[in-house]
């Protein structure tokens, strides 16, 4: 099945539906910012600065814990309505032109934006809506939306402020909700049944961090109370085929991002990945690709498809297939666009 000549450019426009602000926008852009704002930085030489926001190879990051904390710079230099506003145009902008992205769902925290309050959370979502519309009207063949993410170290109230701001601003770009972030001992996705279920009334689409390490189990309560159409990495379903008959039955979309399960050492190597998506492909199992987070993984949507096909992962035509699937399954598909053509008159 290796196909070492493989380039992603033969698969088309490309759909990503699972990336972080917070590791998405170019270190070189980041540095501006954080300077723009006086942001004090423990470094003052720039190289040292791309050190604190990427995942090199050097084994520094041992696990997703590490690789959470390297978020503590990126959101606090993205934590004001200006640098998320230039946060969000930089990536969608930066997705075409590098990899002809035409669907592209962001996702990210307003409160993990906002200073601890200092911050006007509404502010901080209008700006990134604002850097969302001005990168649709620069690049009209981009179809992209936001995701508001709850985050499992807060508190059901707060998160319950972060679902009800989403679906308010849900005919402004808002698309969807998570729940992500470092794990935490008193989190429990069956106590979100209630907020997740309005998002979901509300015409939102619900995908939700899971199965990324831990306990399948967790993939089960998942399903049961939060009934998602999707699931960010889902990688431990490989492991559990009752699971997997599940997820295939229900059409829940897996968003598999490689090089950041790697890197964050969820998976152990290539042919651990490779296992985990033949048995998903032999059950069925629908998934999308993704990078997570692109400039902090330091890889691109287009090279994942490479690494994957040219690897032997995965058949030019399944490649083919998953970039349908995220095409398919963003919840972009409902949003009305400036490049749209309506046909109205
Ligand atoms: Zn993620």
């Amino acid at each position: 099945m290796t196909q070492p000549d493989f380039k992603a450019s033969a698969l088309g426009p490309l759909a990503e539906l699972h990336v972080h602000v917070g590791g998405s926008v170019d270190p070189a852009v980041m540095w501006t910012i954080a300077h723009d704002q006086g942001i004090r930085l423990p470094s003052k030489d720039y190289w040292d600065f791309v050190d604190l926001i990427t995942v090199p190879n050097d084994g520094r990051i041992k696990n997703l814990d590490d690789y959470a904390a390297l978020f503590h710079w990126t959101e606090l230099i993205q934590s004001s309505p200006e640098a998320i506003e230039h946060s969000v145009h930089q990536i969608i902008g930066g997705g075409y032109r590098k990899c002809n992205i035409t669907t592209m769902e962001l996702r990210f925290n307003p409160m993990k934006r906002n200073r601890g309050g200092e911050r006007d959370l509404d502010h901080i979502i209008a700006g990134a809506i604002r850097g969302m519309e001005r990168a649709e009207l620069e690049y009209p063949a981009v179809r992209c939306g936001l995701i508001l993410m709850l985050d499992r170290t807060f508190s059901v109230e707060l998160n319950e402020i972060v679902a009800r701001k989403a679906i308010t601003y849900r005919s402004r770009g808002i698309i969807g909700v998570d729940i992500a972030g470092p794990r935490h001992p008193d989190f429990r996705y069956r106590d979100y049944g209630r907020p997740i279920d309005a998002c979901r009334r509300a015409g939102l689409g619900v995908t939700i961090h899971c199965g990324e390490e831990g306990d399948p189990r967790e993939m089960w309560e998942v399903l049961e109370h939060l009934r998602p159409s999707r699931i960010g990495h889902g990688i431990l379903a490989a492991g559990d085929e009752q699971l997997m008959h599940e997820l295939a039955k229900q059409r829940v979309v897996l968003e598999i991002c490689p090089t950041s399960n790697l890197k964050t050492h969820a998976v152990a190597n290539l042919e651990e990945m490779r296992h985990i998506l033949r048995r998903f492909i032999e059950y069925g199992v629908r998934f999308s690709i993704s990078t997570d987070g692109p400039e902090m993984l330091q890889t691109h949507v287009a090279q994942e498809f490479e690494i994957l096909v040219n690897e032997g992962l995965l058949s030019a035509e399944e490649a083919a297939a998953c970039n349908k699937c995220a095409h398919d399954a963003s919840f972009v598909r409902h949003r009305a666009y400036p490049g749209m053509a309506l046909g109205i008159f």
